[in-house]
């Protein structure tokens, strides 16, 4: 079984580490360095980006998880999105984003906690009705060449990906809806194929190649 770690500093922890067994994986609680070991991928939960981003510097965990992300997949969701940010747009207070996905994201984006809402969103390349809860939710103000945005809410990006880096400004951990996980999971289940050794390949000359169109 693979292990999935959920950064456990603060926020929706519990959620994400209740959630991960139902999709094949066991969920392991980060709190130190040591932990990122072994893992296969990490999900940076929502909650408050000051409160996880003080508690990351106070833990040693900011080169660690830098160096996890270079290599290994990552789900950030909510303030876990504001965390693999690059830049903070409209003023990060005490939060140093970790860099994982070259965004810059507008924080309170969608106003203060009474402004949280449900809808459906179209998520490009997974489906165009998953529900999705939006608590104090950042949204994503700049995408760098490598980040395909993926979902949209009032013209504003609320989900990205980069590579082995996922991420969105809803809880999908609030939802009963797989997608968004299955679709994080596929890039633990892919693997890079290595060249097996084989036989050399026929070649046919040209003039019977050219015959067979
Ligand atoms: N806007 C919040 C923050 O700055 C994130 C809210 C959430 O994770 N639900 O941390």
């Amino acid at each position: 079984m693979g292990q999935v770690g959920v950064l456990a500093l603060q926020g929706a922890v519990s959620e994400h580490l209740a959630r991960l067994p139902r999709h094949g994986y066991e969920g392991i609680p980060v709190k130190r360095p040591r932990d990122l070991e072994r893992l296969d991928a990490l999900i940076i939960p929502g909650g408050e980006s000051t409160a996880i981003s003080r508690l990351i510097r106070e833990n040693g965990l900011t080169k660690a998880l830098r160096d996890f992300g270079r290599e290994r997949p990552v789900l950030g969701t909510c303030a876990g999105l504001i965390l693999c940010a690059a830049e903070i747009a409209d003023g990060g207070g005490d939060v140093e984003p970790l860099g994982l996905m070259d965004i810059s994201v507008c924080r309170n984006g969608f106003g203060r906690q009474k402004d949280s809402f449900e809808t459906e969103v179209e998520v490009s390349g997974t489906g165009r009705d998953i529900p999705a809860v939006f608590i104090r939710a950042p949204y994503i103000v700049r995408a760098g060449r490598d980040v395909t945005p993926l979902a949209f809410v009032d013209g504003r990006a609320v989900m990205a990906e980069s590579g082995h880096i996922l991420v969105c400004a809803f809880h999908p951990e609030l939802t009963e809806d797989p997608r968004v996980f299955d679709r994080f999971f596929r890039k633990l289940e892919a693997r890079e194929l290595k060249p097996e050794p084989c036989p050399p390949s026929k070649k046919f000359p040209v003039k019977t190649a050219a015959a067979r169109f």
